[in-house]
């Protein structure tokens, strides 16, 4: 087990369990597949393959903007990981001043996820730094160096449901249950893909591809360039199986935690050495409901079928494993139950795209508005200004007729730290959704299309975003 120690580099504290070894895989050679027709099942403007919280923002803004949209996603629900997988933390949405940078999609989501299904501070104390606010919000998941946050949790349900309610608004057409398998790519072009479902093999030719995969499935295998660097020391790499416990008392737990620190040690420290992999709990929507977003288990490859059941296994087994221990020794949690695992595998990191622009560390300190702006990130503390996330990094270096959004956008990866989160995938998903329907409109290639263009469209759709170059303060 390592220990991770805060830094501005490093957002997330957290203990990292190394992996169990692994089996060796067999050379049992191959099976020629014989080649076959396909039949098409739609034509498109624009595809969006993968409804997480990027995906979906992506097939929302490119329908706002008067493309015909297919939205493809292999589960059978939107919010990838904000709901399947019970990354239901939304991180912070506002500056360090309390100033709401992550807008447009986001605060459509949140002015109409309804009152209960959202729990965190009021628009009155962000950016607060009384110490008694942001004591009490430290412990919720929305107060960091002593700043009041907007980073709420969710119940991921009504999120499933208004994600997939906004997309069928605006007459995208949605398509669950179905595995995009292989891009269909002519002369340095994605077209469309192929797609696996109970029907079989089928293909969606599009204008444009947006990839919103999380893993690059789609650029990768059309021979975009990307990265897939390790850092063994971040929690970056790392995998879970979240899961939520029912039946607990939160605030009980937290006065507990908060008031008897010394107890509080020791009761980690016990379950460490008890259970090998271990992991504290987080508040939720509700006080009668804890999450675990651990334990982070570090060396599997989230690209290896072998790995992701191993981490599958090791999770479940956790999860029985904390309620037995959580039950017996912590306050708040002795008629907890098992509520729900996660169905969707918690991937922090495959596949980074490779690019024609980046978000990179050196831009932390300048605070410059880039001048292919397409939203603004918050700062990992308040040492920095807020960042700017270029159109260059949904745009590969190499292939036309894609563009990539979410947790493999182009940046490095002390930035990934940032711009894998929810709310930034939110503002990539919603600008390549935006630039694929203008370029599909404008018959140019994405990488081709006027930023001017997709900086005033994104304003028009609430998105905080600033044209040319300045400073900020
Ligand atoms: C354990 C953990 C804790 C985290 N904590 C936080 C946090 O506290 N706050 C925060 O804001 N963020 C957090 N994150 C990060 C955040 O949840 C993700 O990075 C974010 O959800 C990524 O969004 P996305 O749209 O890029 O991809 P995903 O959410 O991964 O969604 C991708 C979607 O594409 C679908 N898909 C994938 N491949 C295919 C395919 N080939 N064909 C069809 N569909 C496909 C998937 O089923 C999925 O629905 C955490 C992540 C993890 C794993």
């Amino acid at each position: 087990m390592k220990t991770i120690v805060r830094s501005d580099e490093r957002i997330l504290t957290s203990d990292i369990f190394d992996r169990d070894r692994k089996e060796e895989r067999q050379d049992l050679g191959a099976w020629q597949e014989p080649g076959r027709s396909v039949p098409i099942y739609r034509r498109c403007g624009v595809l969006v393959v993968g409804g997480g919280p990027s995906g979906t923002a992506a097939a929302a803004a490119a329908a706002k903007e008067g493309a015909d949209v297919v939205l493809l996603e292999r589960y059978n629900h939107l919010g990838g990981l904000s709901t399947g997988g019970l990354v239901i933390w939304i991180d912070r949405m506002t500056d360090w001043e309390g100033k709401l940078v992550i807008r447009g999609f986001a605060e459509e989501l949140f002015d109409r996820l309804p009152a209960d299904a959202v729990a965190g501070p009021s628009r009155a104390d962000w950016g607060s730094r009384d110490t008694g606010k942001a004591g009490y919000w430290s412990n919720r998941t929305a107060a960091y160096h002593g700043v009041v946050t907007w980073s709420p949790t969710i119940d991921p349900e009504r999120l499933k449901l208004l994600s997939q309610e906004i997309v069928l608004e605006r007459n995208v057409k949605l398509v669950y249950h179905s595995w995009a398998a292989v891009p269909i790519v002519e002369g340095g072009k994605v077209k469309g893909v192929v797609f696996e479902s109970k029907e079989g093999r089928m293909a969606i030719m599009a204008d444009v591809v947006v990839d919103a995969t999380g893993d690059g499935d789609v650029f990768a295998r059309a021979g975009a360039d990307f990265e897939n660097d390790i850092e063994e020391g971040d929690v970056h790499h790392c995998m879970n199986t979240a899961w939520l416990f029912g039946g607990v008392d939160m605030n009980r737990w937290i006065d507990f935690k908060t008031g008897q620190p010394d107890q509080h040690a020791e009761f980690m420290a016990r379950g460490r050495n008890e259970l090998g992999l271990f992991e504290r709990p987080f508040v939720s929507w509700r006080n009668d409901i804890a999450l675990f977003m651990g334990p982070r288990q570090s060396g599997y490859s989230a690209l290896d079928v072998d790995d992701l059941t191993a981490v599958e296994v090791r999770s479940h087994r956790a999860m029985a494993a904390h309620l037995e221990y959580f039950r017996k020794h912590a306050p708040g949690f002795e008629s907890a139950y098992m509520l729900y695992s996660a169905p969707q595998l918690g991937v922090r990191h495959t596949r980074r795209l490779k690019g024609v622009g980046a978000v990179r560390r050196s831009q932390w300190p300048d605070g410059v508005a880039l001048g292919d702006e397409v939203g603004v990130t918050p700062a990992v503390s308040p040492k920095f200004p807020n960042i700017s996330i270029p159109y260059g990094a949904l745009v590969p270096a190499r292939l036309d007729g894609l563009l990539a959004c979410g947790r493999h956008v182009s940046c490095d990866p002390n930035s990934h730290g940032f711009m894998r989160e929810i709310p930034q995938c939110w503002i990539t998903g919603q600008a390549a959704g935006t630039a694929a329907a203008l370029a599909v409109a404008q018959g140019v290639a994405p990488r081709d299309l006027d930023v001017g263009t997709l900086q005033a469209a994104l304003l028009r759709q609430g998105v905080f975003v600033r044209p040319q170059t300045e400073t900020v303060a």
